[in-house]
């Protein structure tokens, strides 16, 4: 029989503590533990603006303010720790995070599992011609040519795992310096604790398109678990970080400019359409004065 508690639970997060969700080939996501729910961050949040609030927001509300204002701390209430497997090329990527605290299994005192991340063949594509960082999506490869990469990585993973059993095991050479000849595709795993704030921020940049496909896949696991943990600042993550469109100087003055010819009721029926309402419809509207001003004199180069 489970202990009691006395902690407030996120029935969403209950129900998938625990399971490992399997990520590419070899890799999974695992939340082991959490702490806090939406209500904490409301909560977190009343202690700074007082008893009152309550009358004036809903928990919702509240917390769609909060994401919107960029009122942080509040998100910071709630932590969550995975165990999490990933090839060491997309470990490299993640420990970037520096705001998540890190266990990480050491090689120096456990001998390397013999665990390489190969992709699938419809993974293996060219480099991009236009972005730097990134793949050619579009040009299909032959798929013997798909074959035969994969087959090379194979065989270099086999070799080069050959090579570090005969340092490590037959000639007795240390661990930590036998896993020098292992590639960045070996397996490893750590301990990850973060909270919310942070959480959502790396969410941000490794859900999206730009990052690395190997790196996306862990992200998009541990967004399911965010969304059935935290559903109601989940929601305000999405309406306001995600899939807001952030507007820099020169394009908020383009469109204002598109603005400036708009009758007031085309606008109105634009907001109604939309689902704007209450305080963000407010808010939205002394954004578009201030958009329209930039299409005014004076605000040229
Ligand atoms: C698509 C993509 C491509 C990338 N390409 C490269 C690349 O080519 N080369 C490369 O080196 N990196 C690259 N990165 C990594 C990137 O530069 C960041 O290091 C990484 O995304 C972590 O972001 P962060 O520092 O905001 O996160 P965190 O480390 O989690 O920090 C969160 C925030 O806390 C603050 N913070 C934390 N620590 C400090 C500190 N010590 N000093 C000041 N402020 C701090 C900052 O405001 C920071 O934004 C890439 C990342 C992405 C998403």
């Amino acid at each position: 029989m489970p202990a009691a508690t006395v902690r407030t639970l996120a029935p969403g997060a209950e129900a998938l503590l625990g399971r490992e969700v399997p990520v590419l080939d070899l890799g999974f996501v695992q939340a082991i533990d959490y702490m806090g729910t939406d209500e904490d961050i409301v909560q977190a949040a009343r202690v700074s603006y007082g008893p009152s609030t309550r009358k004036v927001h809903d928990d919702r509300g509240l917390l769609r303010y909060l994401m919107r204002h960029r009122h942080t701390t509040p998100f910071e209430m709630c932590e969550v720790k995975f165990r999490c497997k990933m090839p060491i090329f997309v470990a490299r990527q993640w420990i970037r995070h520096r705001t998540a605290n890190v266990n990480e299994m050491s090689l120096r005192y456990s001998e390397a599992p013999d665990e390489f991340y190969v992709p699938k063949l419809e993974a293996v594509t060219l480099q991009s011609t236009t972005n730097k960082q990134g793949r050619d999506a579009e040009t299909a490869l032959p798929a013997e040519q798909q074959a035969s990469v994969v087959a090379l990585m194979r065989a270099r993973n086999d070799q080069a795992y050959a090579d570090y059993q005969r340092l490590a095991g037959e000639l007795g050479i240390a661990r930590e310096l036998a896993r020098t000849v292992l590639p960045v595709s070996l397996y490893t795993q750590w301990i990850w604790k973060i909270d919310l704030h942070n959480l959502m921020h790396f969410l941000d940049l490794r859900l999206d398109p730009h990052a690395q496909i190997e790196i996306r896949v862990f992200a998009e696991a541990m967004a399911e678990f965010v969304k059935a943990w935290v559903p109601l600042a989940w929601e305000a993550f999405v309406d306001y970080r995600r899939e807001a469109v952030p507007l820099s100087r020169l394009e908020a003055r383009a469109v204002g400019h598109l603005l400036a010819g708009m009758d007031e009721a085309r606008v109105a029926s634009a907001c109604a359409e939309a689902g704007l309402k209450g305080r963000e419809l407010q808010e939205f509207q002394t954004k578009l004065i201030r958009l329209r001003a930039l299409s005014g004199p004076g605000s040229d180069e």
